[in-house]
């Protein structure tokens, strides 16, 4: 009974992505199923999270013949991965909510009300690929925000869809399904095909030489600074966190890891969410900022 439900449930998103947007759909794994239905390299077993491996060669399998949605996508409950490229899709991935908007306001730029899916910690803006320009996973200026892009470059990127269930129990949903699709505004493709933050060492392996992809070392940097900040108890340790966590990003941005201003805003972002007033905030960075470059000397 189960399985019908679910099965009809993603079947009906299915249907409606293919009639709205004509997107390029293949099935990946479902949380509701015992074991991990992605197919996995023998090398590379599954990490255990679920509801996000594909259940194929997706690159391959992806499709919008709707005779072959509707047979795949039968057969029992799945989650709903899209592909970019054969979309034409530029997706990008918040994880920090707000992230895309507040670096669009300090260029002075609108964020567009593009079609936009919520996920289980931000949400993913869709646009449409830049004609003539192949555009990758890399996030470029865009790197140590807490964004991640999924591209048309190589095989391309994937993202999972609406109608999906996230292993947290939350479903990715459209905020506005009647939201258009628009084209990438120009900014953001101008900020994505800038050089990611420079002085890496040349050394660095290469899933740690573009920016924030995820996983990537900077994104990872900074997302514990920020996890550090709001795991502070209120009243006792928020200032002294904030303080700590502030001039280890110092430093960080200082070795060319990510701009400082990313990572700035990263925590003020984080102690806004502590409770701590701007003043304090400004203060306790201000001083980070000179304690982090007395330690340069
Ligand atoms: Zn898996």
């Amino acid at each position: 009974m189960l399985r019908t439900d679910l099965t009809g449930h993603t079947l009906d998103w299915v249907r409606w992505l293919w009639q709205t947007h004509r997107f390029h759909m293949f099935p990946v794994d479902h949380p509701a199923l015992p074991e991990c239905a992605g197919a996995h390299h023998p090398e590379r077993p599954c990490d255990g999270k679920r509801g996000k491996h594909p259940c194929g060669r997706w690159a391959r399998q992806a499709t919008d013949n709707p005779a072959l949605l509707r047979a795949v996508f039968a057969c029992g409950p799945r989650n709903i991965g899209i592909a970019c490229k054969a979309s034409g899709l530029l997706v990008v991935d918040e994880d920090r909510p707000g992230a895309l908007a507040e670096y669009a306001a300090g260029i002075g730029q609108d964020l567009p009300e593009t079609f936009t899916v919520t996920t289980a910690k931000g949400c993913h803006r869709y646009y449409r690929q830049p004609p003539g320009i192949e555009l990758g996973n890399g996030t470029g200026a865009l790197a140590g925000r807490g964004i991640d892009v999924r591209g048309a470059k190589g095989h391309g990127g994937y993202v999972v869809g609406p109608g999906s269930l996230h292993a947290s129990g939350v479903l990715y949903q459209p905020l506005d399904p009647a939201a258009p699709l628009l084209p990438a505004p120009a900014w953001l493709v101008h900020a994505l095909q800038a050089a990611p933050p420079p002085a890496r060492n040349p050394g660095a392996s290469a899933s740690a030489g573009r920016g924030s992809v995820q996983g990537g070392r900077p994104y990872k940097v900074l997302t514990a600074l920020v996890a550090t900040v709001l795991e502070a108890t209120e009243g006792v340790d928020r200032n002294s966190r904030l303080f700590w966590a502030a001039v280890r990003m110092y430093e960080h941005a200082d070795r060319g890891l990510f701009p400082a201003e990313s990572g700035r805003a990263a925590l003020a972002e984080a102690a806004r969410r502590i409770g701590l007033g701007d003043g304090e905030t400004h203060a306790t960075l201000g001083s980070a900022r000179t304690t982090a470059g007395r330690g340069r000397r």
